[in-house]
C-alpha cells in the first residue's frame, strides 16, 4: 500500500501530483534543489524596478483543455494575456506568427486572404523526394516557401537548436501557426492568460495543502531517494540523471540570459524575436509587458542566448535528434525495469512540453498512482498514456 511518497521536483508536475495524492490521503514530501517552487516557470519581482520577472524565460499559459484551465484558475486569478510577438529581420520589424500582415510586409504587397493563400501556395516547395516533409527545413519550405523560411525560421532555428534545420524534426515547426488573416495571437488556444501573482505563487498555492511537506533547497540524489524508505518515488528530474547518466547524456539546450534594467518602455512589446543569423541572441523579452495591468515605471529586459547544455547547466529544451531518440529508448527500457519509481514531466520523459500538457499529464499520473494504490499494483515507470 502506497502511503508515503517522495516527489523530486517542485515544478508543475511535482506540485499537481502532490496535491492530488495528498487529497487522496497519501503523505507526500516534495523536495527541490532550488530554494523556490515552480521549476523553470519561477517568477520573482525585480527589487530595483518591481517588475515581475520570468526568471527562467517567458511562460505564457495557453490551453484548449477546459479541465486544465479550471484546475489552474482554482489556485490563482488569471489576467487576460495575448501573446503578440514581433520579429526584427534585416533592420525591419515584422508581425509574428507569420500572418497576412507578415506576408504583405515582407513582399511589399497588399494581398487579401485568398490572394495571399494563392501567392504562398505558388511559392511553397514540396520536398524533391516526393514524400511528406521529413525535417524542419522541408516542412518550412512546403508551408511558406523560401523567402519566409530564410527570413524568420532558418537563422532562428539554427541558433535555437545549434544545428542545421535539416537535422531537426518537422514537428518543431508544427508548433507555429501560419495565418491568412491579421490575427497575430501566437496561440490558437481558447484559454490564455497570465497568473496575476506570478507562477511561483500559483504553484505555491497548489502545494499549500495538509499532507504535503515541502523540502526546498534539498538536492535529492537517486541513491538518497532509493534509500529513503518511501513507498514510491516520483522523479521529475532528468531521466538519465536517475541512472547517473551511465549510458551517456541526453542532450539539452540551455539558455544564457543577459539582463538589464531600463527607465521606461524599452522595446514596446513583451517578446521581440531576432531571427537574423548574425545576431547572437534569439529573442529579447521585456518582462513588464507580461503583466500589462501593473504599469511599472521601470523595465527589466532580457536577451536570450541558446547553447548546448553542459553537465552543470540548467536543461531547457530536449534536443531529440536521431541519436538522442536511440539513447532515450535505452533509458526508457531501463526505467521500465525499475520498481518503486515513476518518471514524469518535461525532464522525466525528455519531451518539449507546454505547461498545460504537463498539468494534464500530472493529473492523469496522479490518478494512475491513486488507482494503483487502491488495487495494490506496482505503479508503472511511465504514467502518461503513449509513453
Ligand atoms: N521559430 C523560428 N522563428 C521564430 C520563432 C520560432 O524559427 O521567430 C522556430 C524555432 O525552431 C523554435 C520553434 O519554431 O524552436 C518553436 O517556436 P516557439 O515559439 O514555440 O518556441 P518556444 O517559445 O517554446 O521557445
Amino acid at each position: 500500500m502506497v502511503q508515503r511518497v517522495l516527489i523530486v521536483g517542485a515544478g508543475f508536475s511535482g506540485a499537481v501530483i502532490a496535491r492530488e495524492l495528498a487529497g487522496a490521503g497519501v503523505a507526500v514530501t516534495v523536495a527541490d534543489a532550488r530554494p523556490h517552487v515552480a521549476g523553470n516557470c519561477h517568477t520573482e519581482r525585480c527589487a530595483e524596478t518591481g517588475v515581475m520577472v520570468h526568471v527562467y524565460g517567458p511562460h505564457i499559459f495557453h490551453t484548449d483543455d477546459a479541465g486544465v484551465w479550471d484546475y489552474v484558475t482554482r489556485f490563482g486569478t488569471f489576467r487576460p494575456y495575448v501573446n503578440r510577438v514581433k520579429a526584427t529581420v534585416g533592420g525591419r520589424v515584422y508581425a509574428l506568427p507569420v500572418n497576412l500582415h507578415t506576408i504583405n510586409q515582407i513582399f511589399g504587397l497588399a494581398l487579401r486572404p485568398d490572394e495571399a493563400r494563392a501567392f504562398i501556395a505558388a511559392r511553397a516547395q514540396a520536398p524533391a523526394h516526393g514524400g511528406e516533409p521529413a525535417n524542419f527545413e522541408e516542412q518550412a519550405l512546403a508551408m511558406v516557401g523560401p523567402e519566409i523560411y530564410a527570413a524568420f525560421f532558418r537563422g532562428y532555428t539554427a541558433k535555437q537548436w545549434g544545428c542545421d534545420p535539416r537535422d531537426l524534426p518537422a514537428s518543431i515547426l508544427k508548433r507555429l501557426p501560419l495565418r491568412f488573416d491579421y490575427d497575430d495571437n501566437y496561440f490558437f488556444h481558447r484559454f490564455q492568460g497570465m497568473p496575476e501573482a506570478g507562477y511561483t505563487a500559483l504553484v505555491a498555492a497548489i502545494l499549500e495543502c495538509p499532507g504535503i511537506t515541502l523540502d526546498l533547497g534539498r538536492h535529492v540524489t537517486p541513491a538518497g531517494a532509493r534509500a529513503g524508505g518511501w513507498d514510491h518515488v516520483v522523479w521529475t528530474g532528468p531521466l538519465d540523471a536517475w541512472f547517473g547518466h551511465d549510458l551517456g547524456r541526453l542532450a539539452y539546450r540551455t539558455l544564457d540570459f543577459e539582463r538589464f534594467t531600463h527607465d521606461g518602455d524599452w522595446q514596446g512589446c513583451a517578446v521581440m524575436n531576432h531571427p537574423d543569423a548574425d545576431v547572437p541572441y534569439t529573442r529579447i523579452a521585456e518582462h513588464r509587458h507580461f503583466a500589462p495591468w501593473e504599469r511599472p515605471a521601470g523595465s527589466v529586459v532580457v536577451r536570450e542566448y541558446s547553447r548546448a547544455a553542459g553537465p552543470g547547466d540548467i536543461p531547457y529544451y530536449p534536443v531529440r535528434l536521431a541519436g538522442e531518440q536511440a539513447l532515450l529508448a535505452r533509458y526508457m527500457d531501463r526505467a521500465r525495469a525499475e520498481t518503486g519509481v515513476s518518471f514524469v514531466g518535461r525532464l522525466g520523459t525528455y519531451r518539449y512540453l507546454d505547461m498545460d500538457v504537463t498539468i494534464r499529464e500530472a493529473l492523469d499520473a496522479a490518478q494512475s498512482l491513486i488507482s494503483a494504490r487502491s488495487t495494490g499494483a506496482a505503479p508503472p515507470a511511465f504514467l502518461a498514456g503513449g509513453l
